[in-house]
């Protein structure tokens, strides 16, 4: 009875094609089908320091491609993801650069096809910046390399405002709703056409659509969970529901995957919380602003790992009155950036937030090299984090509005 009604339901969601709206055009979706459709390897890339949507979206790209017989596919990383995120499906699958760059680097050279999730940018991972680069100037020079790029993203950027057929919507809250919506469009677009979908597509009822599996369901569901702090900002959108709804109907359970994400920290992580808060956080009442800085030193104490500084910054946004948090952290000078870093000998790297109508990007892009979302950005600064939290100092009156 149980499974009846539950099969009934997902059968629902897939005759009911109403239930999802069209956001990706018929230009897009013919893109996608003719990179996937004629490429044999695939490599699949996403940004450094991977994210929860940064991993879902990638690794729900993967379980798409096996869902149309797609079988030689590489998931890379720039860098290292923490170990909150390790237990994802197709986690073990992904080569990391920093480990295996000979593979990674070899795998976006040779790959038919190369398809970044929540980047749009080669700037954006790390060492692997040239290999990319390569990628995304071949295609902005060559109509045959047209279909080798497949960007699947949710940050403004040049690449995709100057290619319509690049899958890249700033409005959407995570890259992975876009992958899920790229694969649920593509399978209706593609409907009939037998060398795009495979025989399991045309064999299957309406309610065992081949890519709708658990393992695609998590990933989704987990990089829109944290790329939208557990559906608590930039999640007002009606169809983020429905979407949510149909990933449920595969059994997936959404309150495992947030106890996996958020309920999976080390003891050090809270302790270095606790210090960030009591010692570190500096207010600046005038400007709604609060400002936390970590040098090597105090990431060494509390024995700070990949991912431990994660969601620090949001933190002050708890503060009445205070809109603006900003967290910087010192790092290494990776070996791509040692000329352009000069005589710096360390970098801080920057996370910006805020609350409602009032930008980050802006500062993120003009003053600390970055970008990113109106509420969500980030940057960075070649020097020690004094350094770049006095420039940040200097330049907050002007990008921080006083009300
Ligand atoms: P986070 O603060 O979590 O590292 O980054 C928040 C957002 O800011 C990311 O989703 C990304 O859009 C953007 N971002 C972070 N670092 C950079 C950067 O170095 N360059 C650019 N262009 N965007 C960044
Ligand atoms: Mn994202």
């Amino acid at each position: 009875m149980y499974l009846c009604s539950l099969f009934l339901t997902i059968r629902n969601f897939f005759m009911n094609f109403s239930a999802l709206s069209d956001k990706l055009t018929p230009l897009q979706l013919e893109h996608a089908t003719r990179c996937i459709t004629r490429a044999d390897s695939i490599a699949v890339i996403t940004h450094q320091n991977p994210d929860g949507d940064a991993l879902g979206s990638s690794l729900a790209m993967r379980f798409f491609l096996l869902s149309l017989g797609k079988t030689n596919i590489t998931n890379i990383v720039p860098t290292s993801f923490p170990d909150f995120l390790a237990w994802m499906p197709g986690a073990d699958t992904i080569i990391s650069y920093e480990q295996q760059s000979e593979a990674a680097e070899n795998a976006i050279r040779n790959a038919d096809l190369v398809i970044c999730t929540d980047i749009a940018e080669a700037g954006r991972v790390a060492a692997l910046s040239p290999v990319l680069t390569g990628r995304f100037e071949a295609y902005e020079s060559s109509d045959e390399a047209a279909d080798s790029l497949l960007i699947i993203d949710h940050h403004l950027s040049s690449v995709c405002t100057a290619h319509s057929e690049q899958i890249a919507y700033p409005d959407s809250a995570s890259a992975s709703e876009l992958v899920f919506r790229l694969a649920w469009q593509f399978v209706l677009f593609n409907r009939g056409f037998t060398e795009v979908l495979p025989k399991s597509y045309r064999d299957c009822a309406d309610n065992e659509v081949p890519f709708l599996t658990s393992d695609f369901a998590t990933c989704i569901y987990t990089g829109m969970m944290t790329d939208t702090g557990n559906f608590s900002y930039n999640s007002c959108e009606p169809e983020m529901y429905s979407i949510v709804a149909i990933l449920l109907t595969t059994g997936i359970n959404k309150d495992a995957i947030y106890d996996r994400v958020f309920n999976a920290y080390s003891a050090d992580r809270m302790r270095l919380i606790g210090y960030c808060l009591y010692h570190k956080m500096k207010l600046f009442p005038e400007y709604h602003t609060a400002l936390i800085t970590l040098n090597r030193r105090e990431m060494y104490r509390f024995n700070a790992k990949s991912g431990d500084m994660e969601g620090i910054v949001n933190m002050p946004l708890q503060i009445k009155d205070i809109y603006y948090s900003v967290f910087m952290r010192e790092d290494k000078i990776p070996p791509h950036q040692i000329a352009e870093a000069g005589s710096a000998k360390i970098k801080a790297k920057i996370s910006f937030r805020s609350q409602g109508d009032r930008p980050v990007n802006k500062l993120a892009r003009e003053v600390f090299r970055g970008g990113g979302h109106m509420n969500a950005s980030g940057g960075e600064f070649f020097g020690t984090v004094d350094e770049a939290a006095q420039k940040f100092t200097e330049t907050m009156p002007k990008y921080m509005l006083k009300e």
